[in-house]
């Protein structure tokens, strides 16, 4: 049988797949993406599974999955349990992510959770202080310009080592004196999965309200953090539009399969764009779809690869 003829992406063909999609309440597309994304995540999912009881969050979750798996499926426990009243409001995926982790058990949460310190070396006696702490992502500053941000430089600059002096010393004990001093984030435990937040929401204090950083983004297959750790991306919370009006979509390979799938609320298809695909410059794909997609990427999510 041949394809039907195509004329322009809004009547693309798009074959059925066996992902199932999230229903809208009316603006919760926020943590329907987030939801998806944590369902896609195998090793949470299971942890999900196998936790008893139903203190945590997990067996709610648990029965959302369980449907999940064969059909649409709406989200109504979960919006209850997260005391979501205004479902017509939009809110911050990420804010969604961490609130939902935070009332994981541990044994499922720990998935996304590392540790890292905040280390300051003073320049005179060199004695190292460590202030250690749990994170569920690293934030990475975007600027307001023109220009591509990168992953790879965020990441640079997220571990750069800074150096404070002149008005800026730092007060050290073992000198018992204000001295010049570096600071810098280590990371001790490095979590199963990587989650980068981008920061596009920003306050500006002129006008005490938030704005939307717009900056296409790189994002590369794979990234590197210290010491050596690689993480391939698997997922993408987007989102597109503006601060109050905007919509929320995932993009995410599953594990067993090489190909990428956007979620969006009920709504799940292949990505016509595959990418990281060798072949798509071959195709002359690699255009206009390629920047939007990573135009509105939100967070980033990787998981550990073997070391
Ligand atoms: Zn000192």
């Amino acid at each position: 049988m041949s394809q039907p003829w195509v004329y322009g992406e809004q009547f693309s063909f798009s074959p059925p797949v066996r992902y199932k999609g999230l229903i809208n309440q009316g603006a919760t597309c926020y943590l329907n993406s987030v939801l998806q994304v944590l369902f896609m995540t195998e090793d949470f999912r299971e942890a999900v599974e196998r936790c008893p009881g139903s203190d945590f969050i997990d067996y709610h979750l648990k029965s959302l999955f369980g449907k999940l798996k064969d059909q649409t499926t709406d989200t109504f426990d979960i919006t209850k349990k997260l005391d979501i009243k205004r479902v017509y409001e939009q809110r911050d995926a990420a804010e969604y992510f961490k609130k939902i982790l935070n009332l994981t058990s541990p044994e499922s949460s720990q998935i996304f959770f590392g540790k890292q310190a905040h280390r300051t070396v003073c320049s005179t006696c060199q004695t190292q202080t460590d202030t250690d702490g749990k994170f569920w992502h690293l934030p990475l500053t975007l600027l307001d310009s023109q220009n591509d941000f990168s992953v790879v430089n965020g990441l640079k600059d997220y571990f750069k080592a800074s150096t404070f002096s002149g008005d800026e010393q730092m007060y050290c004990e073992h000198c018992d004196a204000k001295r010049d001093a570096t600071f810098e984030f280590v990371i001790k435990r490095h979590p199963e999965v990587l989650t980068l937040l981008l920061k596009r929401f920003e306050l500006d204090y002129r006008s005490m309200t938030y704005l939307k950083i717009n900056c296409p983004v790189h994002i590369p297959h794979t990234i590197q953090i210290p010491e050596n750790q690689t993480y391939e991306l698997y997922a993408v919370v987007d989102h597109v539009g503006d601060l109050k009006h905007g919509h929320y979509t995932a993009c995410i390979k599953p594990q067993e399969e090489d190909r990428w799938f956007k979620f969006d609320d009920a709504r799940v298809t292949e990505l016509d764009f595959q990418p990281f695909q060798s072949d798509n410059c071959k195709r002359g794909r690699m255009s206009q779809k390629v920047l939007r997609q990573i135009r509105h990427c939100l967070s980033p999510l990787l998981q550990e690869k073997e070391r």
